[in-house]
């Protein structure tokens, strides 16, 4: 079936009086003798948490996955899961702040030897020595929006026996499926496309059963598991998941070719626009390109001087909502990365990302034009 209706229908618990939808098993304590396994929320194995990771697992064509309170705590669990003392990860520039941060602080307390390389395959393979485990990188990348060449980097790095992990948030599982196209595990922040209505936290996991089974050993030594109602809430959530992705990509193609012939404006980041760098890669790696753009003004027009004019698109941190918001990276999922790799990337004061709504496209246009346009005078 097509991810529409899978969106919808798989991994449903109905009821025993047959209504539709899962029902919200809040219990927190399970009859063990004569069941065989022993329920219990930390264990990952009660039905809202199932229900919720057979959806997705559907969705991103996995045998398994785990789903976490936070996406970090999948990503964390994950790469501490599969990783030993002695190892080198290597991760792309320009992955979220948090993920960052986590690789930065803690990783190397467990003796993991960490390497950055640019989010492109060649760089991040040819960053790889003979102790290299695991890569990790998001496509589009937060927040310049590069696309990296999943089947590329995954056929080479299977090569070496490297693992590719990869950050799907911006994506969803509706414009690509990192699993088929070679990656080993797949992780998402649900706290933004899918969860959709700034309204929840939640990470999930998703690959082989071989490759998942350690993953769910470490979460359940050290916590991280979602609570029913969160794992209801994510569920009702992802049955809208296609819609409102369908729309978020139509509205931020629209806002892309608005912003780029603005006078005001220096460049747009967007995958969909054909004189982005990696367009024709995207074209045929994504379905579609997304929610999520970036943009320059122009100096000495500041994002922030545009960001405090806008009266319907919201200043605030996280993404993937139906309703517009905006951030200036060197604020938010940036703050924490070093300043010159954030100079390098074009992440600074003059940078906008806008996650895009399910609003209609020309108020969000006009938006756009009354905040730019204060400034011209
Ligand atoms: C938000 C985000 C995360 C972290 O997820 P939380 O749910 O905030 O823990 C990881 N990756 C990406 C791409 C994100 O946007």
């Amino acid at each position: 079936m097509h991810k529409p209706t899978l969106a919808v229908h798989s991994g449903t618990r109905r009821q025993p009086l047959g209504g539709l939808n899962t029902p919200v098993y809040a219990d927190s304590a399970y009859p063990y003798l004569g069941h065989d396994q022993v329920r219990y929320p930390r264990y990952f194995n009660t039905p809202n948490q199932q229900a919720v990771v057979d959806k997705l697992a559907a969705l991103e064509q996995a045998q398994d996955g785990v789903l976490f309170a936070s996406g970090l705590a999948a990503i964390s669990t994950t790469l501490q899961a599969h990783l030993n003392s002695g190892d080198q990860l290597v991760v792309a520039h320009g992955i979220y702040g948090g993920s960052d941060d986590m690789c930065r602080q803690h990783l190397p307390r467990l003796g993991i030897e960490l390497t950055h390389a640019e989010p492109n395959a060649e760089a991040l393979l040819a960053a790889c020595r003979d102790n290299a485990r695991i890569i990790y990188c998001e496509t589009p990348c937060n927040p310049r929006l590069q696309v990296i060449d999943l089947e590329q980097l995954c056929r080479q790095a299977r090569a070496s026996q490297i693992m590719v992990v990869i950050d799907n948030t911006f994506a969803t599982p509706m414009l690509q499926n990192p699993l088929a196209l070679g990656a080993d595990l797949v992780v998402h922040s649900a706290t933004k496309y899918m969860g959709g209505h700034s309204d929840l936290c939640a990470g999930v996991v998703l690959g082989s059963k071989l490759l998942i089974a350690p993953i769910r050993e470490l979460g359940l030594r050290t916590g991280g598991s979602m609570n029913a109602q969160t794992a209801a809430l994510l569920e009702r959530s992802l049955k809208t998941l296609a819609i409102r992705v369908e729309r978020q990509c139509h509205n931020a193609m629209l806002i892309a070719q608005a912003l780029s012939r603005h006078q005001q404006i220096e460049s747009v980041d967007y995958p969909g626009l054909p004189d982005h760098p990696q367009h024709q890669l995207a074209q045929r790696q994504m379905s579609d390109f997304g929610g999520m753009l970036s943009f320059r003004v122009k100096p000495p027009l500041t994002a922030e001087q545009v960001e405090r004019k806008f009266k319907l698109i919201t200043s605030a941190v996280s993404l993937g909502g139906v309703e517009s918001t905006c951030c200036q990276p060197i604020l938010t999922s940036h703050a924490r990365v070093p300043a010159e790799q954030s100079r390098q990337q074009g992440v600074d004061q003059h940078l906008l990302r806008l996650s895009v709504g399910i609003e209609a496209a020309q108020d969000l246009i006009d938006d756009l034009h009354q905040a730019l346009d204060q400034q011209v005078q």
